[in-house]
């Protein structure tokens, strides 16, 4: 079973709204166990809009569409629905008694352009919407269900959860159920950690593995495709175990946690106290760390110290030290931390220094070269990455660096 989703608006087309609907109903349907094989976006013009029902018809089994229901001239779904299907526009009596009865819940009366929200194509069905105006459409295009929902996300999903889906169950095509599950590593790259996992990433095994790569986290997505809730559930468990062993502790979360989420978790269940002193990042590990409910606890804060003078001035660094080592190095990272370590009377500090571009750089250390350090009650270590990527990558990944080795630090400590 495949299916088309045909998002319409030229505010979508050409970029100015991003088409989240889409996205939203292809997982709905791969929950019923429907692939969507094609996302197609239409802009507001009914000749493309009927070329691109027509097409979707020769290649899929479902068509779901999304937005033009809406009273203005540039809503061009349901006249294109009806050319679609070579049948007449009829008005619907309950429905624009519905329509009104909406205005008149708002105390106003409703105005006559929203009258063409009540037509139908003759053997079209109207779909209520609860909280919105546009009625949604129901019709078979040939043998293919086709449903028409409003563009607004809210009414879109919940019309799509209490009358589309109750349909496709009706009609029988649903199959199954799929179930996905995003793995979030840090610290290897993409085929580094592809190489660990050879067995599971061949294409048609099941359930499918997969991998992408966003600002140096490498994810593992996990598709479980069965005939039951419990059996998909089941494959999933089993894969993400072998995941876990293989991958060990690159492994810092699932689904959308972030390293800042883990970090925040190890400082409360081992009740250590953080520090940040940030050249490179301009406060970018601070501020990741402070999007984590909870995090005052234990981030008790940090410094900005982007030149020399305040490196020395507010991190004690040493001139010589700037002067000698320069301080995009090794010896300057270090005592960066061990300074804010000191001020703040924290357990670990952790510090950044780098060339982040397009500026800057020596033979020895390139442009996107970093140095993080971290002190500790036993010590401070020091490691340095030369990334490829510009200024705001090398920034960001660089934040993920130095909260990745508070992380591995704690989880050491966790098991010493
Ligand atoms: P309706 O059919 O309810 O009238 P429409 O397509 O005419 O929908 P618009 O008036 O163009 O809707 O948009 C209504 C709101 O819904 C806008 O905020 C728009 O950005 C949003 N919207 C429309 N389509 C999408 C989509 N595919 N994804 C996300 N948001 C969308």
């Amino acid at each position: 079973m495949r299916a088309e989703i045909i998002a319409v608006g030229t505010e979508l087309s050409s970029g100015q709204t991003l088409d989240t609907n889409s996205s939203w109903l292809s997982q709905q349907l791969a929950g019923l166990g429907i692939t969507t094989a094609f996302c197609t976006i239409v802009a507001d013009d009914l000749h493309d809009l009927l070329t691109a029902m027509r097409v979707a018809s020769q290649r899929v089994q479902l068509i779901l569409l999304s937005g033009g229901l809406g009273p203005t001239q540039d809503d061009l779904t349901r006249d294109a629905l009806a050319q679609a299907l070579q049948e007449p526009l009829v008005e619907d009596a309950v429905a624009l008694e519905q329509i009104r009865m909406f205005f008149a819940s708002r105390g106003r009366p409703m105005p006559e352009r929203n009258r063409v929200q009540a037509l139908r194509p003759l053997s079209a069905e109207l779909l209520p919407n609860p909280i919105g105006t546009a009625p949604g459409l129901f019709a078979k295009f040939g043998s293919v269900p086709v449903f028409a929902l409003p563009g607004v996300p809210q009414e879109l999903r919940r019309m799509y959860s209490e009358q589309v889906r109750p349909r496709l169950q009706q009609l029988g095509l649903t199959a199954g159920v799929t179930l996905y599950r995003k793995i979030n590593t840090f610290g290897l790259g993409e085929s580094a950690v592809e190489e660990k996992i050879l067995d599971l990433t061949v294409r048609g095994r099941q359930p499918e593995v997969g991998i992408t790569v966003s600002d140096a986290v490498v994810s593992l997505r996990i598709i479980a495709r069965a005939p039951d809730q419990a059996a998909a559930q089941a494959q999933i468990t089993a894969t993400e175990t072998i995941i876990r062993e293989r991958l060990g502790t690159l492994v810092f979360g699932v689904e959308s946690e972030e390293l800042e989420d883990a970090v925040v978790q190890l400082l409360h269940q081992h009740k250590v106290t953080l520090a940040t002193a940030e050249s490179v990042t301009g406060g970018l590990v601070a501020h990741r760390v402070c999007r984590v409910p909870g995090a005052s606890d234990y981030f008790r804060g940090g410094i900005v110290a982007y030149t020399d003078e305040v490196k020395h001035r507010e991190l004690a660094v040493p001139w010589d030290l700037l002067q000698t080592c320069t301080a995009v190095s090794a010896p300057v990272a270090q005592a960066m931390a061990d300074g804010v370590r000191r001020r703040f009377g924290v357990d670990l500090a952790v510090a950044t220094t780098g060339f982040a571009g397009p500026t800057g750089g020596t033979p020895h250390d390139p442009i996107g070269t970093v140095y993080v350090a971290l002190a500790h009650p036993q010590g401070t270590e020091v490691v340095r990455y030369v990334w490829s990527g510009e200024r705001t990558e090398v920034m960001s990944r660089t934040a993920r660096l130095a909260l990745n080795l508070v992380r591995l630090h704690l989880l050491k400590t966790a098991t010493t």
